[in-house]
């Protein structure tokens, strides 16, 4: 593992959701990528079981010529979205790593354990490579504890893990110093708001390259209006809904997860049928994203704050990247706060990083397309060579990329 074939240079990224498995290979090398799929609705029918879809996609792999024996494979990165306190750095898988990935499973119910089949089917098809877990929670570990910790009993919380984890960090950590890149500035000297705006859907605050507060907590559920999570709520809606309501937890869990955020407000979840519904007059559609843009507006007001000084505002993600409206909305009147964002900018559509903030503009306001699949790889790829440099086109190097 320490003398790795300089020529193997590939690292397959796979992310082990509840129903699916998303997989891309990308040649470090040349920044290429080879193969890349995806295997949905798992224990759907045809495909039984996270195991079956692993088996799938290797044959899909092999059949893209890119088979899972290639000499070629330096690692394969995985995905693991709860590391608790436990895992703060891309770590190598060994058994007692998969272990305690396990013993976190409680906090990530649904997503760990996926996570995990992933990596044990993964480790049983290539036992010699390097496996190495990147943690969704790892980015966000540098909050400081009086943004980490929720205001109870210190006693109850310490016992149960409950305080603030904060999820999505892959992208944020990504966005963050592609923002200060577009800036040509240093990630160390530069302060940015993310606005990771997908189906789920998070804020962090990043300060000189460190994240300082971020609005998921102990779960994913906490902050956003999202696509059906309802984000920030009074804890007393669940005892009401349980006293007066008498619906059960897990009611409740579904309720707030599945049927609530956009979802809930209006009927749909997706930005665009929603922009179009408002262009027809629609008011359920037009009180749905109201309520989504004045929460936005509200973190980033919050996380000016926290920050002091904001160079970079960055929006990301499915809602993020093509939302027009919602940018538009969400910073409107914050020319209080040095936020301009120019109308016929942000109306340009494009899939590269750009600037849609005006010249007069304090803060820089801009659309930076996500990349955790790339993210993953260059740390999978700088744990396992030990590499200096980052292989990819960043610049930067790598073990300052990570501190
Ligand atoms: P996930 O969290 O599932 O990775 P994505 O980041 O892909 O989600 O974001 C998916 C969401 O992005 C969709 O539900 C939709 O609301 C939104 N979206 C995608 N394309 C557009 C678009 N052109 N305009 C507005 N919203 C969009």
């Amino acid at each position: 593992m320490t003398d790795p074939d300089p020529a193997a240079t590939r690292v397959l990224v796979l992310n082990s959701g509840s129903s699916s498995v998303k997989y891309q290979l990308l040649d470090m090398a040349d920044g290429s990528r080879p193969a890349s799929g995806i295997v949905e609705r798992i224990g759907e029918g045809e495909v039984a079981d996270h195991a079956a879809a692993l088996k799938i996609v290797a044959d899909e792999l092999a059949a893209q010529g890119a088979g899972l024996d290639s000499p070629a494979l330096v690692a394969v990165g995985h995905r693991v979205v709860h590391g608790g306190t436990r895992f703060t750095e891309p770590t190598l898988i060994t058994d007692d790593v998969v272990a305690e990935v396990e013993k976190l499973v409680p906090l990530a119910p649904l997503h760990n354990p996926a996570n995990i089949t992933g990596i044990k089917v993964a480790r049983r098809m290539r036992p010699d490579l390097p496996q190495v877990a990147v943690f969704d929670t790892a980015f966000h570990s540098t909050m400081p504890e009086h943004a980490a910790r929720y205001a109870i009993d210190t006693a109850t919380a310490d016992a149960y893990g409950v305080r603030r984890y904060g999820f999505h960090g892959t992208s944020h950590a990504y966005v963050s110093r592609a923002a200060a890149r577009l800036l040509e500035r240093e990630p160390g000297e530069t302060n940015t708001i993310v606005l990771h705006l997908g189906n789920g859907a998070s804020a962090s605050a990043v300060s000189g390259g460190v994240c300082v507060e971020t609005s998921m907590g102990l779960t994913p559920l906490e902050g956003l209006v999202m696509g059906t999570r309802s984000g920030d709520l009074d804890p007393a809606v669940i005892f009401h809904l349980a006293r007066v309501g008498g619906m059960s937890t897990d009611e409740i869990d579904t309720l707030l997860n599945k049927r609530s955020g956009l979802l809930g407000l209006c009927g749909d979840n997706d930005m665009r049928e929603i922009g179009r519904r408002m262009a027809e007059g629609d008011r359920a559609a037009q009180l749905a994203f109201d309520v989504y843009v004045h929460r936005l507006r509200k973190y980033v007001g919050a996380y000016t704050a926290v920050l002091g000084r904001v160079d970079a505002i960055a929006f990301t993600a499915g809602v993020g990247e093509n939302s027009a409206a919602v940018r538009e909305a969400a910073l409107r009147g914050l020319e209080g706060l040095g936020v301009e964002v120019d109308p016929v900018r942000n109306a340009v559509r494009g899939s590269a990083s750009r600037l849609v903030s005006s010249g007069n503009s304090r803060v820089a306001v801009a659309v930076i397309p996500t990349d955790e699949e790339l993210e993953i790889a260059d740390q999978a790829y700088a744990l396992v060579t030990d590499a200096a440099q980052a292989p990819s086109d960043w610049n930067i190097p790598l073990r300052n990329k990570y501190r």
